[in-house]
């Protein structure tokens, strides 16, 4: 495994959209073990493959002690709003308030191609439509209703 280098906000490759995840092989497997790496070793919520300079339609979020690997996510049904504060570990020296559905139903496929399903709400859900977002080059800053600049 290798930890790899994190885009910052302003890299084009931030920008753009990713690509659907057609083999789910050895080479699928090294990305996500490096993208567990890298989160692991900068702390964090979760992390997408462009953030590593891969456009890939691959995601990580780890949650209450759990660790979800998702690939080819789609959002299935959503509900609800709410309001709450993001940061992200592209974007340096400010956090941001951001209105995001209340309660998700997310379907993925794990490394291995099998079809996943999960329903989230709250905090966990957000998690998890930032990540997406990443794959679509969309950064929690275009949406933020309030920035909040960081006091260190
Ligand atoms: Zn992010």
């Amino acid at each position: 495994m290798a930890k790899r280098n994190i885009l910052k906000m302003g890299d084009p490759l931030l920008r753009k959209k990713s690509k659907v995840v057609e083999n789910y092989d050895e080479k699928l497997h090294q990305l996500i073990d490096d993208m567990i790496e890298t989160l692991h070793a900068v702390g964090g919520l979760g992390l997408a493959a462009p953030q590593v300079g891969v456009l890939k339609r691959v995601c990580i979020v780890e949650y209450d002690d759990k660790l979800y690997e998702l690939v080819n996510p789609v959002l299935k049904k959503s509900s609800g709003k709410c309001v709450d504060n993001e940061g992200c570990l592209s974007v340096v020296g400010f956090r941001g308030l951001v209105e995001r559905p209340e309660k998700i139903d997310v379907e993925y496929f794990d490394r291995n191609g099998k079809k996943c399903k999960q329903h989230a709400e709250g905090y966990f859900a957000r998690v998890f439509l930032h990540e997406m977002d990443h794959l679509d080059g969309i950064l929690f800053a275009d949406k933020m209703v309030k920035k909040i600049i960081d006091d260190d």
